[in-house]
C-alpha cells in the first residue's frame, strides 16, 4: 500500500515537471539547471543573476520596490511547522495588490528591470470582500506577485536595513507614498471657508521610521509633522510650497 502511493506520488512529481518545469543551461557559467517554463533568461540565479550589491548605490527601481514593501506590498514567508523540512521554508511570496492597475504594472515593470529573471505577473481578481464585517460584492483587485525564496528573502532583509543604505530617495518616496499616501483636504479653522491641502502618510510603524522620512522629506525641502495615532503614527505635509515641492520632486 505504501509504495503503490509513493509511486503514485512520483508519477504526479513527473507530471509536474513536464508541465511546468524545463532544463535550461547557464549561458554564463554553463550550470544545467531546472527552472519554470516561463522563465525569461538562461542565466543561473544562484551564481549569475545575483541580488545586486547593495552596499553600493541601491537602482531608482529597486529603491521604488523597497517604497512600496514598506507600504502596501507584502513578503509572505512561510515555514514548516512539522516533519522532515521542519524550520525550513514552505512558501514565499511577494505580492502587492490594489485597486490600481497603473501603479501594480510600474512596480511589475520595476521588478522586471531590476531582477530580468524574475517571473512577476500582474493579475485581475474578482471576488466578495468583507471590511468592517460590511461585504462588497465582485470587489476588484489587481495582484502583481511572484514566488521566489531568494528574492523574497533579500528583500525582507533590504526593508529592515534600507535607512543605513544608499538609495534612491525620490523614488523611495514615490514607491511608500503611491502605496500609503492620501491627500486630503481640511477646513482651515481660521477661515472656514478655504480648504487645506495635506499630503499623508499613516502607517502602523515605530517612530523612529517616520523621523527617517521626515529626514528625506527635509532634504528635498518639504516640511512635515509627525503627530500620534492612537494606532500608528502620521506624517503630514501642509504648507503650500512644500506641497509645491513635493509634486516637482
Ligand atoms: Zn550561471
Amino acid at each position: 500500500m505504501l509504495i503503490k502511493k509513493s509511486k503514485r506520488e512520483r508519477k504526479a512529481k513527473v507530471n509536474f515537471m513536464k508541465k511546468y518545469l524545463k532544463k535550461f543551461k547557464c549561458s554564463r557559467c554553463g550550470k544545467i539547471f531546472i527552472a519554470s517554463k516561463y522563465r525569461k533568461t538562461n542565466l543561473c540565479k544562484q551564481f549569475c543573476m545575483p541580488f545586486p550589491d547593495v552596499s553600493k548605490e541601491i537602482s531608482k527601481e529597486l529603491s521604488y520596490i523597497i517604497g512600496v514593501l514598506l507600504g502596501d506590498g507584502n513578503i509572505c514567508i512561510t515555514y514548516f511547522k512539522k516533519g522532515n523540512y521542519k524550520g525550513k521554508i514552505r512558501s514565499s511570496k511577494i505580492q502587492l495588490e490594489t485597486i490600481d492597475y497603473e501603479f501594480n504594472k510600474f512596480f511589475e515593470e520595476c521588478f522586471k528591470k531590476e531582477f530580468i529573471y524574475a517571473n512577476i505577473k500582474t493579475i485581475k481578481l474578482i471576488r466578495d470582500k468583507t471590511v468592517n464585517k460590511k461585504i462588497y460584492k465582485n470587489h476588484q483587485t489587481y495582484q502583481t506577485y511572484l514566488n521566489s525564496k531568494s528574492l523574497a528573502l533579500n528583500l525582507k532583509k533590504l526593508k529592515e536595513e534600507i535607512f543605513s543604505k544608499k538609495f534612491n530617495k525620490s523614488y523611495f518616496l514615490q514607491g511608500l507614498y503611491d502605496s500609503e499616501g492620501s491627500v486630503k483636504f481640511t477646513k482651515d479653522k481660521r477661515y472656514p471657508n478655504s480648504f487645506r491641502n495635506s499630503i499623508n502618510l499613516m502607517m502602523y510603524k515605530p517612530l523612529p521610521f517616520f523621523e527617517n522620512i521626515k529626514n528625506i522629506l527635509n532634504k528635498f525641502k518639504i516640511k512635515s509633522y509627525i503627530q500620534k495615532l492612537e494606532k500608528g503614527y502620521r506624517i503630514s505635509i501642509y504648507d503650500k510650497q512644500s506641497i509645491q515641492n513635493y509634486k516637482e520632486k
